[in-house]
């Protein structure tokens, strides 16, 4: 469990010396134990008293990252059993399983349409991370083959799946730069897939029948000297599995269990052979702690929904979505077309972008930075006034880009007219509709 900022500041040096840029050390402690301040910021904490402190400060769930490159992601390191109450942060991987006996072309088909399902939701692009790839025969050169080909000619992370020491060994051979997850230490082979992943400095994920026989392979992979464990619980039913999800993360944040402390993973594709419960199976462990999540295959029809319920469970809660400030072009506009300003609340930005899109006049868009809040809202807490947009529209440089002086603002803020024309003297400002749907009317009617 995490210590209080009075028990560090006791293992502090006490000197207020200043150098870890706060003005002393009982600052610097309080800092540390609300998790604003690394310990390498004070270079003067005895090696004692920081074994004390690493160990202290650790996160309940380690956070482990795995692959590289664009598709390389991060799971654990979560603080909250629930969302509302604080936020997680790091969504858990999406991958598909591939056997190791595949077809070269099979496997050329499948990472091409796998690349390819890519989907962009509030300015965020959307995809899978990871392949699970299974040795299915003992094949080491197949292995061998599949593994170097997913690492070097795709984006994607891997799993390298196998019982077989000399042929994970292989996998490892042509992958490691890859950064793959090696499964999966179990019972009888713990020693050799621990000394494995140890000599090649890569993550392991543990594999037991029980949650007693995981906590014994943790702590014996732990005592070895690893560090980034991924557990599997071994359980393929859904209620079983539910059980030892939540029971992983309850050990670990709420007893401090550090045997606990580590994502999981888990296998949907191994639960059913029907696609639409693999969905819901693994929309249930999206939502309910898993760190990776396995597929059959990457189906537009179950990752779509997978992906952005996974994007709405790891936004912050207590930060609303924003978009970016700035010009958005929309359909190619040119120096005589609209120009429209709103707020960066995502969904306004959706809703309105997508009504000018269906309009077809090509249109700019000017969004204004109001810390995401929307119009109303925005223009009540004084975030969205006539003197704000005005000098908005000034600085961001529209005018430059286009051949007319006319801005259309939201009806809904048809109040700050009178404000922004002040603002905005040699500017006509046209009071757009209040409900988005009729943006598509309003701006024919307009370029008519
Ligand atoms: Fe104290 Fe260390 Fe900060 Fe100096 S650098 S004020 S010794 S905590």
């Amino acid at each position: 469990m995490g210590l209080t900022g009075i028990q560090i500041f006791k293992l502090l040096p006490k000197t207020n010396c200043g150098e870890c840029v706060v003005p002393t050390c009982l600052a610097f402690a309080m800092n540390l134990a609300s998790g604003k301040a690394e310990l390498d910021s004070c270079p003067y904490v005895s090696d004692e008293a920081r074994e004390t402190l690493d160990q202290a400060s650790a996160p309940p769930i380690r956070p482990v990252a795995i692959g590289a490159g664009k598709r390389a992601f991060t799971i654990g390191g979560e603080t909250v059993m629930f969302r509302h109450e604080k936020t997680f942060y790091n969504p858990p991987g999406l991958g598909a399983l591939i056997h190791s006996d595949i077809d070269p072309k099979a496997l050329d088909k499948k990472l091409k349409e796998w690349n390819a399902l890519q989907y962009e939701r509030v300015g965020i692009n959307l995809f899978p991370e990871i392949i699970a790839l299974k040795d299915v025969n003992g094949d080491s050169t197949a292995f061998a083959d599949a593994a170097g080909k997913i690492a070097r000619e795709s984006e994607f992370g891997l799993i390298l799946m196998s019982d077989n020491i000399d042929v994970l060994r292989e996998g490892v051979g042509v992958s490691a730069f890859k950064k793959p997850l090696l499964y999966a230490a179990k019972i009888e082979n713990v020693d050799e897939m621990g000394v494995l992943a140890r000599e090649s400095n890569l993550p392991l994920a543990v594999k037991a029948d029980s949650m007693d026989q995981l906590i014994k392979l943790s702590d014996k992979l732990t005592g070895m000297g690893l560090k980034d464990l991924v557990l599997d619980s071994g359980a393929r039913e859904l209620k079983p599995l539910f059980q030892n999800q939540v029971v992983i993360r309850r050990e670990a944040l709420i007893s401090g269990n550090r045997s606990m402390g580590f994502p999981t993973i888990t296998f949907p594709c191994e639960m059913t052979a029907n696609l639409d419960i693999e969905t819901v199976i693994a929309s249930m462990l999206i939502a309910k702690y898993a760190g990776i999540v396995v597929l059959s295959d990457f189906k537009g029809e179950s990752l779509f929904p997978l992906l952005l319920q996974r994007l709405n469970i790891y936004t912050d809660p207590q930060r609303p979505m924003a978009v970016t400030e700035g010009i958005y072009e929309i359909g190619g506009p040119d120096k005589d077309s609209p120009v429209l300003i709103t707020t960066n609340f995502f969904l306004t930005y959706f809703i309105v972008s997508g009504e000018i899109e269906g309009s077809k006049v090509p249109s700019w868009l000017l969004i204004m930075d109001t810390e995401g809040l929307s119009v109303m809202t925005a223009w009540a807490a004084g975030k969205f006034s006539g003197e704000g947009v005005g000098g908005f529209i000034k600085k961001c440089g529209i005018a430059e880009r286009i051949g007319h002086k006319r801005v259309i603002i939201p009806g809904y803020v048809a109040s700050i007219c009178g404000d922004l024309e002040e603002e905005l003297p040699d500017w006509e400002v046209v009071v757009g509709p209040r409900d988005g749907s009729l943006i598509p009317k309003f701006l024919r009617d307009i370029v008519k």
